[in-house]
C-alpha cells in the first residue's frame, strides 16, 4: 500500500473500524464511494486550439446529508486523489457533526498555465458538466486548492444561466464572494477553525503548554495565511512561513508578521492571471530557509497547510515540534503519524483541524437557502461552537481510550457515519 490520500484514508478507516468492532458490511460501505464521475471538459485556448481537460467529482457518502466538498485545480488531480479527499470529507462532516456527506472534485490542470480568459472558460465549462450532478440538496461544491470566490462566482453564474433559478444557483455552491451571496467569515474560516482548535488544545494542556508558542507554518495560501495571521493576533510567535518556492524564518523575538508578508508577496510577487506566483522568499522579510529545513526546525507548533505527505518516513525522525496541526488533508503518512505519536508528539488530525471551512460552508448554505446574510461575529461565534464541541469530543475519547487524536476522531466519524447508513 502506498501513501496516496485514498490509501491513507482507507487504511485508517479499516484500523479504527476494527478497533470499535464495527460490522464489516458497514465498513465496506464507508470505504466505497457512491459515485465516481469523470468528465471531459473542452475549452478553446487563446491559440484557437481546443483542449480537453479531465475533471472528476467523487460523491462519497450522503447518508448524513447532501454531498459537500471542494473543487481543486491542480496538475496532480486524479481519480484516486479525489476519491481519497471525498472520503475524508464524509468523515470530517461527521466529526464536526454537520449534516453533510462527503464529496470532492477537481480538474487536472496547472491553472497558472492558463490566461484569465481560459481560466474563466474552464471554470464555466466544468460547472456546465457538473450541473446534472449537483444542486442545493444534492451536492454543494466549494473552493479548494487554486480555486477561490472568483471561480465559485463564475460557477454560480453558469448554474443560474442553465437553470434560470438564481436562488438554487446560490445554494448550490459555497465559498462565493460576499457580493454574490457568500458568507462573511468564509475566506478566513479554515485558518480560524484551526486556530480555535489549537487554542483549545493549549488551554487543555494547561501548564504542559508553552507560554508563548512558536509556530512554523508550511503553505502560505488561504489556509496558512489566515492561520498565521490569527495566531499572530493571539500573540503566538510565527517563527517560519513557507510556500512551494521556499520559506522565511526569523531570530527576532517578535516573529514574522503574516499580514505584512502577504502584502509584500502580493505587491512584489509576479501575478499570473488570478494567482500570485509563489515567492515568499522574495519578500525579504526574514532569513531564507528551505521548505525541507523548515519542517524539521526547532518550533513548538508545526502547522502543515500545504499538500499531502509533507511528513513521511523520509523526514519523520528529524521532526522537533511537539505539536503538529494538520491543516492540509493527509499531510502526514500513516507510518510517520504512528512513529511521531509514539514519541509523544500531539497531532491534531485533518478531519478536525481543517473542518472550519466546511463548517462555515454549512453556515453559508443555510444563509443562501434562507436568503439571509449574517454578521461576521455571528458566523465566527457559530464556527467556534462547532469546532470546540468537536475538539472536546475527540479529546475526551482520546484521553479515555488512551489513543491518538487521529484515531479518536476517526472512531467518532466512522461511528456517526455507520449510524446514518
Ligand atoms: P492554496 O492554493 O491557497 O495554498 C496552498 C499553499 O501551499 C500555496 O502557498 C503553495 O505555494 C503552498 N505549497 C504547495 N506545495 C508546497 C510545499 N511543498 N511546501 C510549502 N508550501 C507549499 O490552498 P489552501 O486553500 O490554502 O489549501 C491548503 C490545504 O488546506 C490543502 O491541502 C487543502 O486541501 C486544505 N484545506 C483547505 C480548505 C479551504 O477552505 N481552503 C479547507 C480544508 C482543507
Amino acid at each position: 500500500m502506498g501513501n496516496s490520500i485514498l490509501d491513507n484514508a482507507q487504511g485508517i478507516i479499516r484500523a479504527t473500524s476494527n478497533s470499535i468492532g464495527m460490522d464489516q458490511d458497514d465498513v465496506e460501505q464507508i470505504l466505497s464511494p457512491n459515485a465516481v464521475i469523470r468528465l471531459s471538459v473542452p475549452i478553446e485556448r487563446d491559440s484557437g486550439v481546443t483542449e480537453v481537460f479531465t475533471a472528476f467529482r467523487v460523491q462519497h457518502n450522503n447518508a448524513r446529508g447532501p454531498y459537500k466538498g471542494g473543487l481543486r485545480f491542480h496538475a496532480n488531480v486524479d481519480e484516486d486523489e479525489v476519491a481519497g479527499l471525498a472520503t475524508l470529507m464524509s468523515l470530517k462532516c461527521a466529526v464536526v457533526d454537520i449534516p453533510f456527506g462527503g464529496a470532492k472534485g477537481g480538474i487536472t490542470v496547472n491553472p497558472r498555465d492558463l490566461s484569465n480568459r481560459e481560466l474563466e472558460l474552464l471554470s464555466k465549462a466544468f460547472a456546465r458538466s457538473l450541473q446534472p450532478f449537483i444542486g442545493p440538496d444534492i451536492d454543494i461544491p466549494a473552493p479548494d486548492v487554486n480555486t477561490n470566490s472568483v471561480v465559485m462566482d463564475w460557477m454560480v453564474q453558469t448554474y443560474s444561466e442553465i437553470s434560470d433559478d438564481p436562488q438554487a444557483a446560490r445554494s448550490s455552491y459555497t465559498g462565493k464572494s460576499i457580493e454574490h451571496g457568500g458568507s462573511k467569515g468564509r475566506e478566513a474560516a479554515t485558518g480560524r477553525g484551526g486556530v480555535i482548535i489549537t487554542k483549545a488544545l493549549l488551554d487543555t494542556l494547561g501548564k504542559r503548554a508553552p507560554d508563548r508558542p512558536s509556530v512554523a507554518v508550511q503553505g502560505f495560501g488561504n489556509v496558512g495565511y489566515w492561520y498565521s495571521r490569527l495566531g499572530n493576533d493571539y500573540g503566538w510567535k510565527i517563527s517560519a512561513l513557507s510556500d512551494s518556492r521556499g520559506g522565511i524564518t526569523t531570530s527576532e523575538e517578535a516573529g514574522l508578521d503574516p499580514e505584512l508578508t502577504m502584502r509584500h508577496k502580493k505587491s512584489h510577487g509576479m501575478q499570473s492571471g488570478l494567482y500570485c506566483v509563489e515567492g515568499i522568499c522574495e519578500t525579504n522579510l526574514g532569513d531564507t530557509i528551505s521548505g525541507m529545513d523548515m519542517l524539521t526546525m526547532e518550533t513548538d507548533i508545526l502547522v502543515l497547510a500545504a499538500l499531502e505527505n509533507a511528513i513521511t518516513k523520509a523526514n519523520m525522525y528529524d521532526i522537533k515540534a511537539k505539536i503538529i496541526i494538520e491543516m492540509a488533508n493527509s499531510p502526514i503518512s500513516p507510518e510517520a503519524h504512528d512513529y511521531l505519536s509514539e514519541t509523544g508528539v500531539i497531532i491534531v488530525p485533518d478531519v478536525l483541524a481543517n473542518a472550519g471551512g466546511v463548517a462555515v460552508s454549512y453556515l453559508e448554505w443555510l444563509q443562501s437557502k434562507s436568503q439571509e446574510q449574517w454578521e461576521e461575529e455571528e458566523v465566527n461565534r457559530q464556527l467556534s461552537d462547532i469546532m470546540l464541541e468537536a475538539f472536546h469530543s475527540v479529546w475526551e475519547r482520546g484521553e479515555t481510550k488512551r489513543i491518538p487524536l487521529k484515531h479518536a476522531a476517526f472512531q467518532l466519524g466512522v461511528e456517526r457515519l455507520a449510524k446514518a447508513i
